[in-house]
């Protein structure tokens, strides 16, 4: 059997893999990225769409090689179809072509000196003494041993890395939101803003979402949690109304209960849709998973330097993601879970207060006649505002 030696060996090629592998990289030490897949990047499960921020945190310009419309808000549609329309902030933001976004992170965590392994399978952790001390892989057919003083699984949704490493992760089929997407052409859609439906009979526990790609292109896709349908029949259900043609299918699961609790062992990390580190409300998981890997690719070459890789070294990893994005994150799932309570009566009767108020005076006494005529809506208001 081949054997090899690195530092850190990241295992995942993709947003979370190529971030951590590419910040510890820039810190000098040796990294190789193993990949499972032919190509990185591919297929794409994602409707694309990303925030501003992420590129700052990736110290990048968004290139107009993978930018495919600018974003200036987004519409969100009741069950009874009143739109509201949010400009500005986390709505505002780019649909891009993750195919290339991908694999460009890719080439500049390699230009940044990351050796990557694609179409390589890793099978297993190497635990000795309690302690993740590399993985073994398969290539073609041939088992490699690849010895490093740190992991960081970045394996996705899937991830079974973690749970070697002893990591509690998911269990429950109802903490992930299966989606179904097309990428349609001929669709007619604003290709400024971004369109959110929502309801029972459209998406249950969960939306349909069209994200603009220019020229008529858009993917547009379902996402649920509960429903004796799956995604698909839903998504077929809407498609079939549209005068559109589907050029790619994606169907995925995205993490919507909040991040694992401990996101760290001996010699391990882990990061991204592995580690949960998704948006709950939104089922946004690019800017948090590069953020999150960002911070454990800096941790695990901090630690080889130190020669410390000890879980009680790497607990800064979740130290640091959980000061910058833990509140948000759990504030969400606190969001996600009232949202859940909601009827299709209640989001429309939400909207058309919304619809009705300006929502930067708000008053206290329109809020409480709203809520004395919708007793079900009075949690979620007072926690909202
Ligand atoms: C339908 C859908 C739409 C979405 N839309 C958006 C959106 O618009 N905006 C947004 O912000 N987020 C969106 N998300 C979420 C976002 O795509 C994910 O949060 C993000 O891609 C997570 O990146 P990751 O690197 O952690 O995991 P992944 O992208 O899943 O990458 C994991 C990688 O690990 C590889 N791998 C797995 N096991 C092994 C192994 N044993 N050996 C080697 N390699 C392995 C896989 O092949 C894969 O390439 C969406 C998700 C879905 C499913």
């Amino acid at each position: 059997m081949r054997t090899l030696k690195y530092d850190i060996v990241v295992v995942g090629g993709r947003l979370g893999g190529s971030t951590a592998s590419l910040f510890a990289s820039k810190s000098d030490v040796d990294v190789l990225m193993i990949e499972k897949r032919q190509e990185i990047g591919s297929p794409v499960q994602c409707a694309e769409g990303v925030t501003y921020g992420t590129f700052e945190t990736l110290e990048m310009k968004p290139s107009e090689r993978y930018v495919r419309s600018r974003i200036k808000g987004a519409h969100i549609y009741s069950p009874d179809r009143r739109r509201i329309t949010y400009e500005g902030g986390i709505a505002e933001g780019l649909v891009i072509d993750r195919k290339i976004f991908d694999k460009d992170l890719a080439i500049e965590s390699a230009r940044a000196g990351t050796d990557i392994m694609i179409k390589t399978n890793v099978k297993d952790l190497i635990i000795e003494n309690h302690k993740v001390c590399g993985v073994v892989a398969k290539h073609l057919g041939k088992t490699i041993e690849i010895r490093s003083d740190v992991v960081i699984g970045a394996d996705g949704v899937e991830s079974n890395m973690a749970r070697q490493a002893g990591i509690e992760t998911y269990k429950n089929p109802k903490k992930i939101c299966s989606c179904a997407q097309y990428e349609l052409v001929g669709i007619d859609v604003d290709p400024e803003y971004l369109e959110f439906y929502f309801g029972e009979k459209i998406a249950p526990q969960g939306y349909l979402w069209i994200f603009p790609k220019g020229d008529g292109v858009a993917n547009v896709g379902v996402g649920i949690r509960s429903s004796i349908h799956t995604a698909i029949t839903y998504l077929n259900r809407y498609v079939s109304k549209l005068d559109a043609t589907p050029v790619e299918l994606n169907i995925g699961g995205v993490p919507v209960s909040g991040p694992i609790k401990q996101t760290y062992t001996d010699g391990f990390l882990v990061v991204g849709d592995a580690a949960g580190q998704v948006d709950p409300i939104t089922g946004g998981g690019i800017h948090t998973t590069i953020s999150c890997a960002r911070i454990a690719g800096e941790v695990a070459a901090e630690s080889v330097k130190r020669e410390d890789n000890s879980s009680e070294f790497l607990r800064d990893y979740q130290d640091k993601w959980r000061k910058e994005i833990g509140e948000n994150l759990d504030k969400s799932v606190m969001y996600r879970n009232m949202a859940d309570k909601l009827n299709d009566d209640d989001m429309n009767a939400l909207a058309e207060f919304i619809e009705t108020q300006d929502l930067e005076a708000i008053s206290k006494i329109s809020v409480l006649k709203f809520v004395g005529k919708h007793p079900n809506l009075m949690k979620v208001l007072t926690e909202l505002l």
